[in-house]
């Protein structure tokens, strides 16, 4: 149970910055705050570090990178994606962050090249929706594993000490609400104090806490949460006793396309190329274009909660090549496949004459020979054309984008406006830049907060106990 005690601890050892954590956000906070000179400790209550972060795809969003450069976006600036993430959101995403976060992450992310052991390449074959650049970032496994590995190889090089198995329950608060120490309990139930100059909270948001999900996103409750099983809202919950601002705790980012039973991805960038999604009626829905996040409630609004993709050969053939979760879900069996609309709809146990005539629909869109009913644009997409393929899929929650406010060096704010001295926090710990709903969830605001947040809280925390 997360906590918070006034009472004076006995610490077992003391260092300078204590991070509660060890995703993408805790790691870059980590390496940035070492930069600073200062001793780092990372408490993560995983006997094996992985977080939302090794279950994401690793993309990341960031203007201006000479990565961009290299493949010719010349043209991206600050401005244009705190634009692009504002839009998203209808404006309701909080604005200073927004900027902050989009100002930060370019220089961010060329700095973890250079410290971070990762090497970034620019995603250019397809715009994730909302994007109005080529600006995704992924190292080159092209998965949210291989960029949590290259943080722990740079974390272990740089002399960062990570405990695992410690799952951080107590804050000790001291004089001026400063953070004087954390609890952690080790599996066996026995408890550890370590002392700390400054404090960041890494620990994502309440995904994994059901209660918290049914109380502030109940549109979501019946959902599947597909990240970190160990993010279960502490930092919300000790922001909240100590009395900081919390905002946009309804926010967060779904996905329409989870392969059901399977439990893996299916990249929406199948629907950017022109898939389709149907009920379990064989008929289309939706308008797929509006963004992966918000489909997640659409296809839980269907039938049983289920939809599947609906596509061809060729985009088959793109997503096999491109994406590992991919690849996986082929190796699974979740893939299925016909010649014909008949056939496919016996593979799928789909009705046959409403599928053969919603693929048929989509091939007139598709050849401009008319709109479709949902508004989704279809010009410049390749007809669907046999053999088809079809995967099963549900709506589910991938992470909580609300959480603790944060000033401009990541410390965290109280509600009176001011600042806890020495208490920081980052990434799905902190409140996100997706605003107070699903749809406001642009394309890579998972990682975006996590490393530019995580970078800032670093610096000055490193920073502020170089200073003491
Ligand atoms: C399937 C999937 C795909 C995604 N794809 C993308 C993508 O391509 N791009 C993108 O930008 N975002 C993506 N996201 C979102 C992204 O993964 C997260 O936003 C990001 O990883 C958050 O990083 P973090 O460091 O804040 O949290 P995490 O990586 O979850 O790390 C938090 C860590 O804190 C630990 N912890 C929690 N509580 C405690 C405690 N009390 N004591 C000790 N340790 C604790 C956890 O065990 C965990 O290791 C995806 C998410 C999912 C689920």
């Amino acid at each position: 149970m997360p906590q918070i005690s006034h009472e004076a601890p006995t610490p077992d050892f003391s260092t300078d910055v204590v991070i509660i954590g060890a995703g993408a956000s805790g790691l870059t906070a980590a390496l940035a705050a070492a930069e600073k000179g200062a001793e780092v400790v990372v408490l993560e209550r995983d006997a094996s570090p992985s977080g939302s972060t090794s279950m994401s795809s690793g993309f990341v969003p960031a203007p201006g990178t000479r990565f961009q450069v290299a493949v010719g976006v010349t043209d991206d600036t600050p401005d244009l994606f705190c634009a692009d993430v504002m839009a998203k959101s209808y404006g309701k995403s909080d604005e200073r962050l927004a900027r902050l976060a989009a100002e930060t992450i370019g220089p961010a992310m060329e700095w973890l090249a250079d410290v971070g052991n990762t090497e970034w390449q620019v995603l250019d074959d397809f715009l994730y929706p909302g994007h109005s650049r080529h600006r995704m970032h992924a190292v080159p496994e092209k998965t949210g594993a291989g960029l949590e590995a290259r943080l722990l190889a740079a974390a272990t090089e740089a002399g960062i000490t990570i405990v695992t198995e410690a799952l951080a329950e107590t804050l000790f608060v001291g004089e001026e609400e400063s953070i004087i120490a954390v609890a952690v309990t080790r599996p066996g139930g026995s408890t550890e104090v370590i002392g700390c100059k400054a404090l960041i909270l890494a620990c994502n948001g309440y995904g994994g806490n059901a209660e918290m999900v049914a109380k502030h996103i109940p549109q979501i409750a019946e959902g599947e949460y597909y990240g970190h099983a160990g993010n279960t809202g502490h930092a919300v919950a000790w922001g909240q006793a100590l009395g900081a601002e919390l905002k946009h705790l309804s926010g967060y980012q779904g996905h329409g396309s989870l392969a059901h039973p399977h439990g893996i991805l299916i990249s929406w960038a199948l629907m950017m190329q022109g898939a389709v999604q149907v009920n379990l009626d064989g008929m289309r829905f939706s308008n797929e274009m509006g963004g992966y996040s918000e489909q997640a409630v659409k296809v839980l609004a269907q039938p049983d909660g289920i939809a599947w993709n609906i596509y061809d050969q060729a985009r088959h053939d793109f997503a096999a090549a491109g994406f590992p979760d991919y690849r996986e879900a082929v190796d699974a069996g979740a893939i299925r496949s016909g010649h014909s609309a008949a056939e496919l709809a016996a593979a799928t146990g789909l009705p046959e004459a409403a599928l053969t005539e919603t693929i048929e629909e989509v091939q007139r869109h598709a050849m401009g020979k008319d709109k479709d009913e949902f508004g989704r644009d279809f010009s410049g997409v390749k007809a669907l054309a046999g053999p088809y393929f079809a995967v099963r899929v549900t709506g589910a929650l991938f992470h909580t984008q609300g959480g603790l406010m944060i000033a401009d060096d990541a410390r965290v704010l109280r509600k009176d406006g001011g600042s806890f001295p020495n208490l920081f926090a980052s990434g799905g710990a902190a409140c996100g830049v997706s605003g107070p709903a699903v749809e406001g969830y642009l394309s890579g605001n998972g990682l975006l907060t996590a490393i530019a947040f995580g970078y800032l809280a670093g610096r000055y925390a490193g920073q502020s106990v170089a200073q003491e």
